[in-house]
């Protein structure tokens, strides 16, 4: 049998290594160059590649396709394999045939990396043999060649999940589903939708289901569908039976038949999405009997990958705040929100459709100025004019900061949040986080 991988990075070179540790025929093959550290596993381990081009000669006779999560349905080849009938997985649908561990599968548009390193960090702290992977670090396949975790804590997105089929989570987390990556589904949120709820399919009665109960397009679903798994919500607003809610500063659980608390005091992460996100880790944590002092532990010892409301410095009485993940709105609301001082904030780039409706009554209440830094600002110049004393354009993080220093004073935060991608001014995300860090720190030396 014969496997062609499409794409020649960190998943479908692990696809490729868990392919011939299988006995299959594999053939890599990317659209673009492939990575000198990726070519040198493939000519180590003795696996057809091809760079630069997709040849159908060498695809098209393949049983079975594994297709990266950044392959837009939509391609030439992508619709021609189709048109062939050809089955198309993902990495994470096929890894997943040959692992015995369990599966805790966590999704949403955002907070999807923050409450799967929390989860892992959890399982760590409570000494479980527990993998991570998905969008995280070492691919999925990779991992599973050896297959010796008892737990695997995946990140998917909805593009990998779209090529998932026989997956079985034994523990879902369903974040929030927020419009997003709306290009890739027709401009239809409906079909965004339905890709995160395939999330759950193959799930069984014994299994758990996590979700946030004040996200509609998620409550909409599970009122109108029978999903079989246990469900546990998760709720800002009110009190449940079945999972875990927040009142007065403490989370709430509800869960395997316990009840206990834990108070937001003194955790390292901040904000009522990482309350949200803290407590959907918990439930799956305990759903895995986590004992209650290593979730306490856990909580206390986590730290975040950086872009996330990272604080960078506090200079003369200012915090500064690094969000460049905040790649939309949603994300924005949630940041403004997490503080209760005034906010210089730094917002801009590559729009994707955002509305600004969701975070305009935060920004008047919360914001004394506004920095916008992209290329082209018009649309948030012209949604915010008249309603906020201060805004200002730049095209460099250098000038966004030294404005923001000139209009914040002791007790304000600087916060960079941008609600939009970044390719206008910078690589990606991390660079734009990054070029702000150093821009910031290089005002204490
Ligand atoms: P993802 O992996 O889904 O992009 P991250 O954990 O990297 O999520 O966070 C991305 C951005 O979203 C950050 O700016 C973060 O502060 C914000 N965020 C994190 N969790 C949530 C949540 N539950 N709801 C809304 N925004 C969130």
């Amino acid at each position: 049998m014969k496997i062609a991988i499409l794409g020649g990075g960190e998943s479908g070179v692990g696809s490729a290594l868990l392919a011939k540790a299988k006995g299959f025929e594999v053939f890599v093959s990317d659209k673009g160059p492939i990575s000198e550290k990726y070519k040198f596993i493939l000519q180590e381990n003795r696996i057809a590649y091809e760079e630069n081009k997709h040849s159908e000669s060498e695809i098209f006779d393949a049983d079975e396709i594994i297709k990266s999560p950044g392959i837009p349905p939509k391609t030439d080849l992508i619709m021609k394999l189709t048109a062939l009938k050809k089955p198309i997985i993902s990495e994470i649908e096929f890894a997943s045939r040959y692992t015995k561990a369990k599966i805790i599968a966590i999704t949403g548009s955002n907070g999807k990396t923050t409450t799967t390193l929390l989860v892992y960090h959890l399982l760590k702290t409570a000494g479980k043999k527990v993998g991570l992977a998905g969008n995280i670090g070492e691919s999925f396949a990779k991992q599973v060649i050896e297959d010796q975790f008892d737990y695997f804590v995946l990140e998917l997105s909805s593009f990998q999940l779209d090529n998932m089929y026989n997956f079985r989570a034994n523990i879902a987390i369903l974040l929030n589903i927020t419009p997003d990556h709306l290009d890739r589904y027709n401009y239809d949120f409906e079909q965004y939708v339905d890709s995160k709820f395939r999330i759950l399919q193959n799930m069984q009665s014994t299994d758990k289901f996590i979700y946030f109960a004040e996200n509609e397009p998620i409550t909409k679903r599970i009122e109108s569908n029978e999903f079989p798994p246990q469900h546990l919500e998760v709720s800002l607003e009110h009190k449940t039976t079945k999972g875990a809610y927040l009142q007065n500063e403490t989370m709430n659980f509800e869960a395997n038949g316990e009840s206990f608390q834990i108070s937001l005091d003194n955790l390292p992460l901040k904000g009522k999405h990482n309350a949200i996100n803290m407590m959907c880790a918990v439930l799956a944590a305990k759903g895995v009997d986590v004992a209650m002092e290593d979730l306490v532990l856990g909580l206390k010892t986590f730290h975040n990958a950086p872009h996330r409301l990272e604080l960078v410095a506090e200079i003369d009485g200012v915090e500064y705040v690094n969000d460049s993940k905040a790649t939309n709105v949603d994300s924005v609301f949630y940041a403004l929100g997490s503080f209760g001082k005034p906010i210089v904030l730094i917002m801009g780039g590559v729009d994707k459709g955002n509305d600004y409706t969701q975070i305009e009554e935060l920004v008047t209440k919360k914001v004394k100025a506004l920095i916008c830094l992209g290329k082209d600002n018009d649309k948030l110049t012209d949604f915010f004019e008249n309603k906020l004393d201060l805004i200002i354009e730049t095209q460099s993080i250098n000038e966004a900061i030294t404005l923001a220093k000139g209009i914040a004073t002791d007790g304000d935060v600087v916060l960079l949040s941008p609600a939009c991608a970044s390719f206008d001014l910078f690589k990606n995300y991390e660079d734009r986080g990054n070029q702000f860090r150093e821009s910031v720190k290089s005002m204490i030396n």
